[in-house]
């Protein structure tokens, strides 16, 4: 069976950890396309295509989502996300270093598939991605 690559989102508005994921993906040889937006408005805009941002397709399947970010935070983008026919069903992954209960909370609330905390180690956050990366080729996406 050929290997489908689908393509991922991640909305992170720290440049060092934007590299930290893509060198994360280059470590564990994963090859799927991976857009980045640097804020939750930029995602939004590229996930609807609105304000004169090209609309990414096709979708993304999976949301990499930090929740501490500018204009419009992680858990804001969620709420828009869930709201919207086209996007409900996309799998988010937040990825963040907030521990708050809250956050938690909200994010589980709004169907998140998972709240990573992001390890402060190199190499640990190279694991989870590992861990991530084995857990979404073995799932069926709609
Ligand atoms: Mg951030």
């Amino acid at each position: 069976m050929e290997e489908k690559l689908i393509n991922i989102l991640l909305v992170e508005d720290d440049e060092v950890d934007v590299m930290n994921v893509q060198r994360a993906f280059k470590r564990n040889k994963i090859t799927n396309p991976l857009h980045v937006a640097v804020d939750g408005l930029d995602a939004l805009n590229m996930l609807k295509g609105m304000n004169g941002v090209e609309k990414l397709e096709p979708l993304p399947k999976i949301v990499l989502l930090d929740i501490n970010m500018p204009k419009m935070n992680g858990i804001e983008l969620l709420r828009e996300m869930r709201a919207d026919d086209e996007l409900k069903s996309i799998s988010v992954f937040i990825m963040t270093t907030s521990n708050e209960e809250s956050d938690k909370f909200e994010a589980y609330s709004l169907n998140v598939a998972g709240y990573i905390l992001k390890p402060i180690n190199f190499e640990k956050f190279v694991k989870a991605v590992s861990t991530l990366n084995n857990f979404w080729k073995m799932i069926e996406l709609p």
